[in-house]
């Protein structure tokens, strides 16, 4: 029986797990390595203050099928994301250099009114446009990936979508060429992609696209997995009988261009507790930015150029905002989340409801700050009362998403593919299941003629 091993247990590795189960089924072995105790990731979730929550990819769109398709397998439910306390007095606001000058209750409507009022009809309605006509694009892939050949490169992929033009220029640029002015750019979108990406206006603007298209522009609704998302990864690895090795760490993969004699495996891999392990195909799903591993072709280093990861500070403050620092009068009533332009006078990226903690009868905020580690001063100055806090860095949340970058292709080697090929273009919880799926699409190419 052919052994395919996959390095990685989060949304990319998932969906490589799951298009092998519905390709190849029982006919292969499939074990998945994975660093952590768990499987998921970058959807990993804790428990602060009595609430349980979600501290990294949190929110799933209606519109990703493969993950709906995982969800009905395993039969996970929908819950609704801890992003309002009450659903009734929750507001958003926009904040920039000239104060909040929208906000706006949690309705589309609401949203809507309060985003034109500020940047008029034609640039609002020319970004709105633009994010639904990608995401009408972008689910034409799950055609493609059913009925195309295994797509070679990130590139490849959108380009047969008709989507590779906006990832070549910076959302700054491309909403200028569209006409679109500066307040919508960087008062209203800036402020969105900071508060999922911690990167604004100069990322590429597919990102921006698929960041807005993600928070409701392009209908659809958003859900976090009861349980705590990575649980639905964990289900489905568990359903389709694929053996899991967690706490194991992969250190190397080594290559023999030509497997031949009583060792007829193309691929071994050496993992941190001294096992090895050989394969005759291995998925990669880990970007090797944060992989820490090595490998080797013939006893020759085998380079894979790691893209750049962005770090992002989490700090989990249970308290209340004090509405000078805002520059709010004092006792006014705080928005729950804070969409935070880079004009805005803060260390931080944004900052917002989170949660309501049951220990403290008192809401959870979660400030995301790039690389700037909040000090207990800032903090002091922002909330005037400090029940309890929590720090979580992810040392690379999300790759840095310049413009024009080659991009890592999705067969590294043959019989060695790569599942998060996706996301140096726009990642996402289910973007990257579909680099996963793409790369388990290669590797079953690969097998039928090895
Ligand atoms: C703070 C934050 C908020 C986000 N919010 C959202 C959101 O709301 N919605 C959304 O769709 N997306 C969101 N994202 C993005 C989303 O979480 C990621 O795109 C996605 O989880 C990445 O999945 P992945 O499988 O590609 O990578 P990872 O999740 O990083 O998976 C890689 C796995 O490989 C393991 N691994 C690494 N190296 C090795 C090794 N050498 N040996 C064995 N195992 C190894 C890791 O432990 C990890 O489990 C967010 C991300 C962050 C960080």
């Amino acid at each position: 029986m052919k052994k395919i091993a996959i390095i990685g247990g989060g949304a990319a590795g998932s969906g490589a797990v799951w298009q092998l189960y519905k390709k190849l089924g029982a006919e292969v072995e499939v074990t998945v390595f994975e660093r952590r105790e768990h499987v998921g990731g970058r959807a990993w979730d804790l428990s602060f203050a009595g609430c349980h929550m979600e501290v990294g990819g949190v929110l799933f769109h209606s519109t990703g099928q493969i993950t709906t398709e995982m969800m009905e397998y395993t039969g996970c439910k929908e819950a609704q994301p801890s992003l309002s306390i009450d659903g009734k007095d929750e507001t958003y606001a926009f904040w920039t250099d000239r104060g909040f000058p929208i906000v706006v209750h949690t309705s589309l409507f609401s949203m809507a009114f309060g985003i034109l009022r500020h940047v008029g009809i034609p640039s609002a309605l020319r970004v709105t446009n633009r994010a639904v006509k990608m995401a009408e694009q972008y689910e034409g892939v799950y055609k493609e990936l059913r009925e195309h050949a295994p797509f070679a490169t990130p590139q490849a992929l959108f380009g047969e979508l008709g989507l590779l033009e906006p990832t070549h220029i910076s959302t700054a640029d491309y909403f200028r060429q569209i006409k679109v002015n500066d307040r919508m750019t960087y008062d209203v979108v800036e402020a969105i992609t900071h508060n999922m990406y911690n990167q604004g206006a100069e990322m590429n603007a597919l990102a921006s696209l698929v960041g807005l298209a993600g928070a409701g522009l392009a209908g659809g609704h958003l859900y976090v997995v009861e349980g705590g998302n990575w649980t639905l990864y964990d289900k489905m690895i568990k359903k389709t009988g694929t053996r899991l090795l967690a706490d194991t760490k992969v250190e190397k993969i080594l290559i023999t261009s030509t497997p031949e004699g009583p060792r007829p495996f193309a691929y071994s891999l050496l993992a941190d507790d001294g096992e090895s392990f050989e394969a005759d195909a291995v998925i990669l799903a880990a970007p090797p930015a944060l992989a820490d591993l090595s490998i080797e072709l013939d006893g020759e280093p085998f380079e894979l150029t790691a893209y750049p990861y962005q770090e992002v500070q989490t700090t989990l403050v249970v308290g209340e905002l004090n509405p000078e620092y805002f520059g709010q009068k004092p006792g006014a009533h705080m928005p729950s989340t804070i969409f935070t332009a880079s004009s805005a006078p803060a260390p931080f990226k944004s900052i917002g409801t989170t949660g309501w903690s049951p220990d403290y009868n008192s809401r959870i905020y979660k400030i995301f700050s790039a690389d700037h580690v909040m000090t207990e001063a800032e903090l002091h100055e922002i909330f005037t009362n400090i029940l309890d806090t929590h720090v979580l860095v992810w040392r690379g949340a999300y790759p840095v998403l310049t413009p024009n970058i080659d991009h890592l292709p999705f067969e590294l080697n043959r019989g060695l593919y790569f599942a998060n090929a996706l996301e140096t273009v726009a990642g996402s919880l289910e973007v990257e299941t579909v680099g996963g799926v793409n790369a388990a699409n290669c590797c079953v190419e690969y097998l039928a003629v090895a």
